[in-house]
């Protein structure tokens, strides 16, 4: 063994991390960047596209107006200055999915510069800069596997090749594997609310790179460089970061040298391997793309696009916490989705009560959901039916076991509560003499409390409807059962 187990913790106070992510996402446009070719995804290969898109010499690219409006949504949402003038350059290089051998990019005047996103850490919030975000086209895609003929070829799937991407550059202010994650969920919600992508990670519309290196604590140049490639979830972003830190931190004090390279990270062995040398990778020889004119946001469309910026999480999150009364925790639980969020305002503004519709989304909705891999949107139970099981409880027409069966029925058959509940209307009692003989049983049984009760600790009442609810197996009308217990009570 050339290291014992303590060495990585002890060297962990040493050296300080400097991590900074380049996160692609592909946007939702209908159409290519710069044709008119569909984006679909998983259509079969080599049909969405045309002369442009192929790179074939010849025909010109024609800026998509959607694919603008899109990135200055989005770059608006993380907090950037939109630069009224950008310019597409061409990013020279050579690949087989790169017919045209370059890529149409933005370089040294990009769309907008100067973002930020707020994460949470143990220390506290922290801002991470965002360098910049721009507009590219994305290039199309080599399949290695799953043809017929893939042990013998590598075949093209041009279908990718110009959907709509941004680069969202970060500044290297990300000090943890862990805040990398934090960094790269708060991305992908305010991204998701925005509308703009998908950012469905296993089809590829939000990739990241991270670059990555170590410098002794107190020290002000960056330590060399590596970059971490392609990795295709948040939680294995933060195992190969993991991994590579610690690998830098044992090369370092081995007395070794950090060699700038580009690094793939293998998922199953948790491990990063060295993919090509960065050192003369960088030479892209870029230069304004000649066939495409400047490209100008001035300030009437940019008021008329983030005229379409909705509530982003985190203020939404804060005006839920005021409005609706709920913790900083449902509230976070309630905005995960922009859907969820819209559903439960939805329910929450049609009930008499926008605290129960919270509670019962919390904790009946939502359980029951996780139990069944289900996510909301495919919920039996709609948000209506949320908001009139919220009113039936209210009025005191549903005990909260009534309602609890009732939502079980409810996932169980695939039905929707205002269904289930007009079939299995629970056989309520309303009979006063009935429900006034299970109350004088349950005083009967419960001397003590009922001393408590009439020696000014009004609270008990509690215990007593739950006495008689159960008494009655949840089928008495629990505001019958108030009314009467407070008078019997009072007696
Ligand atoms: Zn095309």
């Amino acid at each position: 063994m050339a290291t014992s187990p303590e060495a990585p913790a002890a060297t962990r106070s040493k050296y300080e991390p400097v991590i900074g992510l380049e996160v692609h996402v592909q946007l939702l446009t209908q159409t290519k960047i710069f044709c008119g070719c569909s984006t679909q995804f998983g259509n079969p290969p080599n049909t969405n596209v045309c002369p442009v898109c192929l790179g074939l010499p010849g025909p010109l690219p024609v800026l998509n107006r959607r694919a603008v409006e899109f990135a200055v949504l989005a770059a608006t949402a993380l907090n950037c200055k939109i630069d009224r003038t950008s310019i597409f350059a061409r990013k020279n290089y050579f690949y087989p999915d790169l017919p045209k051998g370059y890529q149409i990019s933005q370089f040294d005047k990009p769309l907008a510069e100067h973002g930020y996103i707020e994460i949470k850490t143990p220390a506290g919030p922290k801002r991470i800069g965002i360098t910049r975000v721009h507009l590219e086209e994305d290039a199309g895609k080599s399949l290695h596997d799953g043809l017929p003929d893939s042990g013998q070829w590598t075949s093209i799937d041009l279908n990718r090749s110009g959907v709509p991407l941004i680069e969202i550059v970060s500044e290297p202010d990300i000090s943890t594997p862990d805040e990398a994650y934090e960094y790269l969920t708060r991305l992908k919600e305010i991204i998701l609310y925005t509308g703009v992508s998908d950012c469905n990670m296993e089809e590829g519309s939000l990739r990241c790179d991270a670059n990555v290196s170590i410098r002794p604590r107190g020290q002000k140049e960056f330590g060399t460089k590596t970059e971490v490639k392609n990795v295709n979830s948040f939680r294995f972003i933060r195992q190969a970061l993991e991994y590579e830190l610690e690998r830098h931190e044992q090369v370092v004090e081995s007395g070794g040298r950090i060699v700038q390279e580009t690094r793939l990270y293998n998922a199953g062995e948790g491990k990063t391997y060295s993919m090509r040398s960065k050192e003369q990778a960088h030479d892209y020889r870029y230069f304004p793309e000649p066939d495409l004119l400047p490209l100008l946001v001035d300030e009437k469309w940019l008021a008329q696009i983030v005229r379409e910026l909705p509530e982003l999480p985190e203020a939404r999150r804060a005006r839920m916490v005021a409005q609706y009364g709920i913790t900083e925790a449902d509230a976070v639980t309630l905005t995960v989705t922009r859907a969820r969020a819209d559903q439960f305002e939805e329910a929450a503004a049609a009930a008499k009560n926008p605290k129960r519709v919270a509670n019962l989304v919390l904790s009946d909705l939502l359980g029951r959901l996780k139990a069944k891999g289900l996510d909301i949107e495919q919920s039996p139970i709609s948000m209506r039916g949320v908001a009139m099981s919220a009113d039936l409880a209210e009025s005191g027409t549903l005990s909260s076991k009534m309602l609890k069966d009732l939502y079980d029925l409810a996932f169980e058959r695939g039905e929707d509560f205002p269904a289930i509940y007009e079939k299995e209307k629970p056989q309520q009692i309303t009979d006063t003499a009935a429900i006034e003989e299970i109350i004088a049983g349950v005083i009967a049984a419960n001397p003590k409390q009922l001393e408590q009760y009439r020696g000014g600790k009004k609270t008990v009442i509690a215990f007593f409807v739950g006495q008689v609810m159960k008494a009655s197996k949840g089928q008495a009308n629990p505001a019958l059962v108030n009314e009467l217990l407070s008078k019997k009570l009072a007696e």
